[in-house]
């Protein structure tokens, strides 16, 4: 196997789910998200193990995802957050995957599928857009979707959603924009009530208002990203500690490779395309098999992101290339060929970064770092 690999740590991500369930009361479910495969880390081992560890839902984005956890023979529902197209509809169905839906076309296309497939009974959620100007109905349209719903027959709502905007920016514009949010939510749920309309499972809580509002739970949250050990974005580790609501998330993802070369460099010697990183004094330069095509992305280079190699950080020389990028391991060079080189991940296996240093040092955030990783990188589960 290449030395360039994603370990994927199932006892940290079933460690986090523990941690996270600790903010919850014992009745409220747990919706875990692992779409994009499970924001790069492997779907189906990280929604069993989440399973395993209590969630009692899982959610994907697109259809194909849904159905690659019931291939694996997962029966939990699923929850599919974005819409598929027309003609996935049958197969949306019949997998036992359960839509948002919305409006009167969208929810007529799943009726029909299900006429057709005689299914008497299938399960959709209906997503309001509170302010988060995605997709949803209006609050003020919830009770008349929800008739719509009912009046198909053959549809049943088991639950009303809603998304956040700004619930990872701790600003008072955040706070008082989700708070608004919350309150459209709770008019959306009472409007479905008022026309005698049972909404099901009410779900809002994406990771950063799982761990910053208790008080918006209501029956299930959604957490995704603390799932796999990275706080979001605002609501990071030291604001929620100085709330007095700390949990201990560990790192799922550990992305490790090697130095498959060392060579000495005299001073004046450049390194890399552009010719952008030149050798200021003798020095030694590592190479290390990873690359854009892995996810360890061009825009790293010549920013602050480093690779450690035995318990030491080292800069990247010049631009990262597509399979391969350099690193300056000094003069006094310690580092032997084929020692181990770890760009992220958790402290126990030598990493001194996280994906949360890289977001930060490029502008993004450590969603987009995972997510980024590509196939190319196996994915080496370990318990
Ligand atoms: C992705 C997603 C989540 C999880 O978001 P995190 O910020 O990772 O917790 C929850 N709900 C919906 C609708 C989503 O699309």
């Amino acid at each position: 196997m290449r030395a360039t690999r994603a370990l994927i740590h199932l006892g940290n991500l079933k460690n986090n789910i523990i941690e996270i369930k600790k903010c919850l009361k014992p009745e409220t479910k747990m919706c875990v998200a692992v779409k994009a495969d499970a924001y790069g880390h492997g779907a189906v081992p990280c929604a069993r193990a989440a399973l395993e560890a209590g969630a009692d839902y899982l959610s994907v984005a697109t259809y194909e995802e849904g159905v690659v956890l019931r291939n694996a023979g997962i029966a939990s529902p699923i929850l599919m957050l974005s819409l598929c197209s027309p003609d996935e509809v049958e197969e949306v169905v019949s997998a036992g995957i359960t839509p948002f839906v919305f409006d009167e076309e969208y929810i007529e296309l799943f009726s029909s599928a299900c006429k057709k497939l005689g299914i008497k009974k299938f399960e959709v959620h209906l997503a309001v857009d509170t302010g988060m100007g995605r997709i949803g109905c209006l609050p003020s349209e919830a009770g008349n979707i929800a008739l719509k719903i009912k009046n198909c027959g053959n549809l049943v709502l088991g639950g009303t959603a809603t998304h956040f905007a700004l619930s990872d920016c701790v600003s008072e514009k955040g706070k008082s924009y989700t708070k608004f949010q919350f309150e459209n939510f709770l008019e959306a749920i009472n409007n479905i009530k008022s026309v005698g309309i049972n909404p099901g499972i009410c779900h809002c809580a994406n990771s950063a208002t799982t761990l910053d509002s208790p008080d918006m739970h209501l029956d299930m949250v959604r957490p995704g990203i603390i799932v796999y050990g990275y706080y979001a974005d605002e609501v990071s580790k030291e604001y929620l500690v100085s709330k007095g609501k700390n949990v201990e998330l560990k790192p799922v993802m550990t992305l490790e490779s090697c130095v498959s070369s060392i060579r000495k460099f005299e001073k004046g010697k450049f390194a890399g395309y552009g010719c952008r990183w030149e050798a200021k004094s003798d020095t030694n330069v590592g190479v290390v098999p990873i690359g854009y095509a892995d996810g360890w992305f061009r825009r790293f280079s010549e920013c602050g992101v480093k690779v450690a190699v035995n318990g030491k950080n080292y800069p990247i020389c010049g631009r990262i290339c597509m399979d391969q990028c350099m690193i300056d391991l000094g003069a006094d060079c310690t580092a032997k060929r084929w020692d181990k080189a770890v760009l992220f991940g958790d402290s126990s296996d030598g990493a001194l970064q996280t994906a949360d240093d890289i977001a930060h040092l490029t502008g993004t955030i450590s969603y987009e770092i995972t997510c980024g990783i590509s196939k190319r990188v196996p994915r080496v589960f370990v318990q």
